[in-house]
């Protein structure tokens, strides 16, 4: 049968040695770092939650990326992101380390103004972070290169300042309970990437700015803040 319309083509994100990581669906942790969840006004003991983006939001490290319509408050948070290679539901927080493929940097870039305004509303946050290319992905590096990092620096700068400069040690939620948390949800599956939540130091970025997310072990995540979307 004729097809209406040409499918989207597949997400791919690149892979530090070379080979292509196909992306399925992007799974948010939200105010996992102490700090962050104070400078956002909540309590640090809340147990985890999650939101989701599309796999289309995802831009490779080295993109520009628009300034998106509908906010005048775009802000960076930095992320350690983890790439789900097995699937697998109710998954044990012992074993979900088995579920991982790799590691990569990355940014859960977020419209703040409309975030607020959800929250206070009590409406769903989707147009707040689920957008076009609100999801910079640095290489993934296979855990079977680097390891399984429980500790290390977390660092962003903007325009070579630095403004989030945590560490994986922080994390509220570990990765592995965070695999455990959203298998009793969703059944993950190969492709899954995992954004585990920012530390303190979120803030707004323009036109022309350049972003680097930094951790220990991995390779950076640099994007460039370009025009307003067209
Ligand atoms: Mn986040």
């Amino acid at each position: 049968m004729d097809m209406l319309f040409a499918p989207p083509p597949p997400v791919l994100a690149a892979t530090s040695d070379g080979r292509l990581f196909p992306v399925r669906r992007l799974f948010c942790i939200g105010r996992n770092y102490a700090a962050h969840a104070r400078e956002m006004g909540m309590d640090d003991r809340d147990p985890p939650f999650f939101f989701t983006k599309w796999a289309e939001a995802v831009v490779p490290t080295g993109a520009t990326i628009a300034y998106p319509p509908m906010t005048a408050d775009f802000h960076y948070e930095a992320e350690l992101v983890v790439a789900i290679g097995a699937a697998g539901r109710n998954i044990e927080a012992a074993r979900a380390l088995e579920h991982v493929h790799g590691y990569a940097t990355g940014l859960d870039m977020t419209r703040r103004d409309v975030q607020f305004e959800a929250r206070d509303k009590g409406r769903p946050w989707d147009a707040a972070k689920n957008f076009e290319q609100a999801a910079p992905l640095g290489l993934i590096h296979a855990a079977a290169d680097v390891g399984h990092s429980t500790t290390g620096r977390i660092a962003l700068t903007v325009n070579g300042d630095t403004r989030q400069d945590g560490d994986l040690a922080e994390l509220i939620w570990t990765v592995p309970e965070v695999i455990a948390h959203i298998s009793r949800y969703y059944a993950l599956q190969p492709g899954d990437l995992i954004y585990t939540g920012t530390p303190a130091g979120v803030g707004a970025v323009t036109t022309g700015d350049t972003l680097v997310v930094s951790i220990d072990g991995l390779s950076d995540c640099t994007v460039t803040i370009g025009p307003a979307a067209v």
